[in-house]
């Protein structure tokens, strides 16, 4: 597996040296300062900021092979409202003459940074950067990206300069001579107001939505994660923060310090800080809340709804006094929905809840409705105790309980409505079930389909098997051609939508079994194996602080370690 990633990371830069997605933004400046001297400044990234102004801040004490290097990005113009965080892994040292880090941390961009030295004799040193980018998302907005490069290489050299004026003067580049700017302090809030302005310049189509989406998934952060950040490099004093009235944790020294929640939640705070410059810088935040913040009903038979979007699908049964609730989603989404429920269907009590599998985007909301009876296949608890033990192991009640466990099939028998579940075997997951309401013509699938979206894939014990859900979504569609399908992503389908996907699943696990039987490594798959005739839409999924998204090249990666997998249990 480790080397794997290596060769991989390899290819990735060899892929760059040859991308034609832009020229290398490239430039260098001599200057009057040994090598050695220049070097040992340059060495303390937390001094950065007092002579390269394109950073506000950085963190790292040294720069080490391996490491992540983190920092604070100035806005390319002094009045645009952003601070742009970014986190890179450095790739590349060799004392006196380089360093060299990758960006990898946004969806579609690969980014290498390289600062050169050069000695040129008599006490000179030749001062350089070099960067270069690829990747749907860089091309996406590339005129935003290419001005930021010219920036940092423009301020590095401007402040190479800076430093020569300072080594001319003292003979010493000692931190004493180099003046640091003041720390910032920051609250979550502070950022998020920032970020909001920000956003609610840059997207043309409806700001104020836009600013809600963004707001709600922010808010959530801070509730999980209420706590003041400040100075970020940890070196200030204490400080009492004021979130909600209680003296909270402290954030400090990013990976300096030794709580690892911190270090994970700053993963995750500055990716999507990151993500939300990006968003911010086009309508592509409109386009993030419309397509998966944003929920939408439809009213699929009287007291049926769809509740799409905001995590998996869910469907709304109403039922006399009674509700039922198949995949309540997770927060923020399962607020929202929580919500819609109570304002639409009014003295209404949710009594029954439906998992189709244990995925947290299909459980998680669980949560939010204490007196309900939850009804899964039997693998589900131990899946989700498996894969999630942590979280559901301080939220006990709400795993299915064991009386209302399903092994093949079951019906659950409202006042005026009967939902069968049935298990199709192993298919998405090794415990799903899908729903059949008889009366209204109604299946909810649950991730057996993913509709117009790129799927998930279970990796793993307990995961997926594709044949077998080829099978299993064929078997359905033959059988009910003329019922109405709520997928687990994506719009209301039909049997022939089914059936579309399932060819979908066909072609892509033959072609990558095809690829691996030629002895193609992944990365060579994944940049032969065409999906485009597919028309499949990117689809985002927030686990465990990570982002991740179900894509075409992610599509063929994943399938390629279940082929993989597969082979290797053989
Ligand atoms: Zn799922």
């Amino acid at each position: 597996m480790k080397t794997n990633r290596a060769t991989a990371d390899k290819s990735k830069a060899e892929i760059l040296a040859l991308s034609e997605d832009m020229t290398p933004i490239d430039g260098y400046v001599d200057v009057k300062i040994p090598i050695d001297v220049l070097w040992e400044a340059f060495n303390r990234p937390n001094t950065w900021n007092s002579w390269n102004k394109c950073f506000s801040w950085a963190f790292n004490n040294e720069l080490k092979l391996g490491k992540q290097l983190i920092w604070v990005f100035e806005p390319i113009r002094w009045w645009f409202l952003y601070k742009m965080p970014a986190i890179a892994t450095i790739v590349e040292l060799e004392p006196q003459h380089k360093v060299t880090w990758e960006v990898t941390i946004l969806p579609g961009f690969y980014a290498r940074h390289t600062y050169y030295m050069k000695d040129l004799g008599n006490g000179y040193t030749r001062f350089g950067s070099w960067e270069k980018a690829m990747g749907w998302n860089f091309r996406l907005l590339k005129r935003f990206w290419l001005a930021h490069f010219t920036f940092v290489k423009n301020f590095s050299l401007k402040g190479a300069k800076h430093l020569e004026k300072v080594y001319s003067q003292h003979k010493s580049l000692g931190e004493q001579y180099l003046r640091l700017r003041k720390d910032w302090k920051f609250s979550v809030a502070e950022i998020r107001d920032e970020f909001l302005k920000f956003i609610a310049e840059c997207s043309p189509l409806n700001p104020p939505l836009a600013q809600r989406g963004v707001s709600h998934m922010l808010g959530d952060f801070e509730r999980s994660f209420p706590s003041r950040i400040e100075g970020l490099g940890g070196q200030n004093p204490p400080m009492l923060g004021d979130f909600e009235g209680s003296v909270p944790p402290r954030i400090g020294g990013l990976g300096g310090q030794n709580h690892p929640l911190v270090k994970q939640h700053w993963k995750f705070f500055l990716s999507l800080m990151l993500l939300l410059v990006v968003l911010g810088s086009g309508s592509f935040a409109t386009w993030f809340y419309l397509s998966y913040v944003q929920q939408e009903t439809v009213e699929m038979a009287p007291g049926v709804y769809a509740v799409l979007g905001g995590g998996g699908n869910s469907l709304v049964v109403e039922d006399g006094k009674e509700i039922l609730v198949l995949d309540p989603k997770f927060p923020t989404g399962a607020q929202n929905l929580r919500r819609w429920i109570s304002q639409n269907l009014p003295d209404r009590n949710v009594t029954k809840i439906v998992n189709t599998h244990y995925h947290y985007d299909h459980t998680q909301g669980n949560i939010l409705y204490p007196s309900a009876q939850i009804f899964a296949h039997r693998q589900v608890p131990p899946l989700m105790m498996l894969r999630d033990g942590n979280w559901w192991k301080s939220h006990q009640e709400y795993i299915p309980q064991t009386d209302n466990l399903v092994n093949r099939t079951d019906t659950l028998k409202l006042q005026n409505q009967e939902v069968i579940l049935t298990y199709p075997g192993i298919a998405h997951t090794h415990g799903d079930l899908w729903a059949y309401l008889p009366k209204e013509n109604i299946i909810a699938t649950g991730d057996l389909l993913f509709h117009t979206y790129y799927p998930f894939f279970d990796l793993g014990e307990g995961g997926v098997a594709i044949p077998q859900t080829i099978a299993a979504i064929r078997e359905i569609a033959q059988k009910y051609p003329d019922v109405k399908f709520l997928p687990g992503h994506g719009p209301i389908a039909t049997a022939s939508d089914l059936q579309q996907y399932a060819n979908y699943l066909e072609y892509l696990y033959q072609n990558v079994d095809n690829a691996y039987k030629q002895g193609l490594s992944i990365e060579q798959a994944s940049n032969t194996i065409d999906l485009s005739q597919w028309h499949r839409k990117i689809l985002p999924s927030f686990h465990n602080n990570r982002l991740t998204w179900a894509t075409a090249k992610s599509n063929i990666r994943w399938v390629y370690q279940i082929v993989e997998q597969e082979l290797d249990t053989d």
